[in-house]
């Protein structure tokens, strides 16, 4: 097994991953900003790295920092977590080159399925459908661009092969606003990604987010783990997850499910990975690749009984998958629930000193999170502080449990969207499951 591990991230997953590494006996070395030497996994850590000052930019993005935690600790891997560095090909390289372990996969594959516009042609090249879009890149030709968009008939979305973190999307309902929406979107995506590449799919007008989890070894097994409804959204960004979806057939399910495990093995993907695909109709079209651990991991594992951060880490010690596909099986029903420092109604972000946190409990609930009374949320960062997981022998038993850890859950001193979770948890629409992409925005009056 690895003996020591850098973790490259913070707050909650920073914490998770930490408590992966105490279960395999892995030591572990908690690097952070000056803003978050308070941190939970930061005080629990076997050791710890300042590396640098607050903004991500001079630490948890500052690839040589953390390089050289890892060197004067003699740790011998790092774990990226999500967002962050987790999906930067560079990185993954330099760690690599450094004589370092990246927990993920190998830097060729990370860019390869990390790049939308190379994901999608690698997946339509296995036959899995995508939505109706223009073949590749956008080119420096308006009228080629503006004939793509009538073919596909609008509205159409025009979105940055780089973006991430539901950023680098524009949608276009006019012919009128295409061309400005393409350079403004080239723009966005140059500054925030480095990368000024677009493509255009048919906006789709009522889909739902589902997404299928892998996991795979260095020796080319790969297996997927079902999956996951993320359909309740706002801005592009996640805020309720499920699994497995409703309403998708073992049959559907499987199908899909193999696919992403057989391009897993085509492509020699290792670690944890997602495929994403919006679904309308019956029919799945693929959108986009993760290559990382994602925030709603925790349903997986809690309908799978599989250890994700667990598996991560013993395949990154060169270990075979302990299991098959025919040893995974789906127990229940799970729903997490992200808990943001924020105003419920217009989202401002709500940083400041927690006075009372009381997380709840009781069969079925899990709660991942790095607060403690006492504890200051910085304003520096994503604002998610907690998330609240909750499962049952079946959807009905897992909402009601939800729905009680809600209410018994306290966090004093910062605005949260508890209320928020509270008041979608009522919704005749999200109790009967299946709810679109585009239903909450409508719901809020967004
Ligand atoms: P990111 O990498 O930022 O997560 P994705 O490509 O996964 O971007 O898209 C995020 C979300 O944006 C999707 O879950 C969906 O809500 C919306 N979206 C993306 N593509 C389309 C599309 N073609 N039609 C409608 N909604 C879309």
């Amino acid at each position: 097994m690895l003996d020591k591990v850098v973790i490259a991230n913070r707050a909650e997953i920073a914490l998770r991953i930490e408590r992966a590494c105490r279960e395999l006996g892995i030591k572990t070395v908690a690097v952070h900003s000056t803003a978050d030497a308070n941190q939970k996994h930061v005080l629990l850590a076997d050791e710890t790295v300042c590396i640098g000052p607050a903004p991500s930019a001079d630490s948890y993005l500052n690839m040589p920092a953390i390089i050289s935690a890892a060197e004067v600790t003699d740790a011998v891997a790092i774990h990226p977590g999500y967002g962050f560095l987790s999906e930067n090909a560079d990185f993954a390289e330099r760690v690599a080159s450094s004589g370092f372990t990246f927990i993920g996969p190998p830097p060729e594959v990370i860019r390869l399925l990390g790049d939308k516009v190379s994901a999608i042609k690698v997946m339509k090249e296995a036959g899995v459908p995508t939505v109706p879009g223009s073949d590749g890149p956008l080119a420096e030709d308006p009228d080629e661009n503006i004939r793509i968009a009538r073919d596909i008939d609008y509205p159409v979305i025009i979105k940055a092969a780089g973006g991430g973190g539901g950023r680098g999307m524009r949608v276009v309902h006019t012919e009128a606003s295409l061309l400005n929406a393409i350079s403004v979107t080239q723009a966005e995506a140059q500054a925030a990604f480095g990368n000024d590449t677009v493509y255009m799919e048919k906006f789709l007008e009522r889909p739902r987010h589902i997404e299928f989890q892998v996991l795979a070894d260095t020796f080319g097994n790969a297996v997927h783990l079902y999956d996951r409804d993320c359909s309740m959204q706002r801005r592009h960004q996640k805020i309720i997850e499920e699994a497995p979806a409703p309403g998708i057939t073992t049959e559907q399910r499987t199908e899909m499910g193999e696919r992403c495990a057989e391009t897993c093995r085509k492509v020699g993907y290792t670690s944890a990975g997602t495929f994403e695909f919006l679904y309308q109709d019956g029919q799945f079209y693929f959108i986009e690749v993760n290559t990382r651990l994602q925030v709603e991991h925790t349903v997986t594992e809690m309908i799978t009984g599989v250890d994700l951060v667990i598996e991560q880490l013993r395949i990154a010690a060169g270990e075979k998958l302990s299991f098959s596909q025919e040893d995974l099986s789906l127990r229940g029903h799970a729903i997490e629930c992200r808990i943001n420092a924020e105003n419920p109604k217009n989202f401002t972000p709500s940083p400041g000193q927690i006075e009372l946190w009381h997380p709840p409990g009781g069969p079925g609930i899990r709660v991942d999170s790095h607060l403690y009374s006492g504890y200051t949320v910085p304003p520096f960062y994503d604002s998610m502080i907690a998330k609240v997981i909750a499962c049952g022998n079946n959807r009905k038993s897992a909402v009601a449990r939800m729905r009680t850890a809600l209410n018994e859950m306290v966090i004093d001193g910062i605005e949260t969207n508890i209320v928020l979770h509270q008041e979608i948890f009522q919704h005749a629409a999200f109790k009967a499951g299946g709810t679109d992409i585009h239903y909450l925005e409508k719901r809020l009056g967004l």
